[in-house]
């Protein structure tokens, strides 16, 4: 069972925005899902120590929203994310993922 737990500003967010979170949360999920629990275990280890790691696996879980089709959402929740970047908690994307400069020039695309 997996449980995903959104910042309560969430509420005043758009809803394309709210559907960007869960689907970059849901990927990191699905890509955990491929791994063994060792290696699960230890990817967890990764993330917690090692800032790089970390970002690295944002960048990579980005992408595969992405990959999925999530780009509009992704892009709607990094803008209300990068408003609202003052305030202390889980949405500040402080520890990687794409910026929004990025994710724009990855719109372009699509
Ligand atoms: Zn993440």
């Amino acid at each position: 069972m997996y449980w995903i737990h959104a910042d309560p500003i969430m509420m005043f967010a758009p809803i394309a925005a709210v559907e960007g979170g869960i689907a970059h949360e849901l990927s990191h999920i699905s890509m955990g899902q491929t791994l063994s629990p060792y290696k699960r275990e230890q990817e967890v280890k990764l993330s917690q120590k090692d800032l790089l790691y970390r970002t690295l696996d944002e960048i990579a879980t980005d992408l595969d929203v992405i990959r999925r089709g999530g780009i509009r959402s992704l892009y709607s929740f990094t803008v209300f994310a990068e408003k609202n970047k003052q305030r202390k908690g889980i949405l500040t994307r402080e520890d990687g993922g794409l910026s929004l400069k990025e994710i724009k020039g990855e719109l372009s695309h699509h």
